[in-house]
């Protein structure tokens, strides 16, 4: 049995997210492959040569595949994936975008965003926004799986010694172009990935009061995110959003500031391991799953817990 990651990256750097993904892999056993397509993404082949589990690199290498394009990554995922019994997507906007294409074009079902791995065709998966989990066999020949990062420990980024193997990259499908990027810039650890997140809600009240979790994230080394209500209201940007519908993140501590704890906003940070939770309404539902909550006014709780800190 051999599974196949697929590498996420920017033709410099192999993406956190697939140490996440080799670590779900290794957890189904057998010989653990990954796929870097990239341009000029050499580097990064020997940086996942490097992780620990990982017994084979494959590296495509063309324009082709210099930015991503979906319909390109997925070509070139079906010219790998022969021999491989499962093919693992960190469940990233990237994987989403793939790994649908490619169980399609396989003919098999996806199984999105594991938490969990049962055995080699069983897995565990959240469904009603995390309020119940699903445990799910295939008998699909290949499977092809997303995996929830945040349930699955990094494999080490060092340790392994794989061999790199070079495969043609495939051709352009010229149905999508790359026309542009623009990057959000942030002194911030990204969201995902940062070990302490405080976020807002609609409680902060505008743009300009949201400002006032810049010190107090400044003084956890924190990055910031927000519920949808404040996105929506256009307190946050968009990419700050935690939730169903946008971040799962899973900090060594998620502070919640005048966020009511709806489901929806729960699904994506209920998996944090300390929760502190600071909001006027003592009934509010975030404190069912705060570990330390205060009941208080957060314009007068938020600068004093900066000035303590
Ligand atoms: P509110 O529910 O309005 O809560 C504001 C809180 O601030 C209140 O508890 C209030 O007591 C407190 N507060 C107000 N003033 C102060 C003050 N001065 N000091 C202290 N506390 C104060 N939501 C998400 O967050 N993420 C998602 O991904 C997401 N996806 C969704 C998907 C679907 C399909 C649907 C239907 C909804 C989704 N939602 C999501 C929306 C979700 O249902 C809630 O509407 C949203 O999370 C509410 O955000 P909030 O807690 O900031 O606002």
């Amino acid at each position: 049995m051999s599974i196949l990651v697929i590498a996420e990256h920017d033709n410099a750097q192999l993406g956190a997210a697939t140490r996440n993904a080799v670590a779900a892999a290794a957890a189904i056993g057998g010989d653990v492959h990954v796929l870097v397509a990239g341009s000029g993404a050499r580097a990064v082949a020997d940086q996942a040569a490097q992780v620990a589990g990982v017994s084979k690199v494959l590296l495509a290498d063309g324009a082709s595949l210099a930015e991503g394009l979906a319909e390109n990554l997925a070509a070139q995922v079906l010219a790998a994936a022969g021999g491989h019994s499962h093919i693992l997507f960190a469940a990233t906007a990237s994987g989403k975008n793939v790994a649908p294409r490619v169980a399609a074009k396989l003919d098999v079902a996806q199984i999105s965003d594991i938490v969990a791995v049962e055995s080699a065709d069983t897995f565990v998966r959240p469904i009603y926004a995390g309020n119940a989990l699903a445990t799910v066999q295939s008998a699909d020949a290949t499977k092809v799986l997303t995996v929830r990062t945040t349930a699955f420990d990094p494999a080490a980024a060092t340790g392994g010694s794989a061999a790199v193997e070079t495969v043609d990259a495939v051709a352009d499908s010229g149905k999508s172009q790359f026309v542009g990027r623009e990057l959000a810039k942030s002194d911030r650890p990204e969201l995902t990935a940062a070990t302490v997140v405080v976020s807002g809600g609609r409680g902060m009240g505008s743009a300009e009061n949201f400002k006032i979790l810049d010190p107090l994230a400044d003084k956890l080394g924190a990055a910031l995110g927000a519920s949808r209500a404040a996105v929506d209201a256009g307190y946050a940007p968009n990419d700050w959003q935690v939730g169903q519908t946008g971040k799962i993140v899973a900090p060594q501590l998620y502070v919640a500031i005048g966020i009511s704890g709806a489901i929806q906003h729960l699904a994506g940070m209920k998996d944090s391991k300390v929760i502190v939770a600071i909001n006027k309404d003592a009934e509010a539902p975030i404190f069912g799953v705060a570990d330390y909550g205060l009941v208080a006014d957060l314009f007068q709780a938020v600068p004093e817990l900066v000035q303590a800190l």
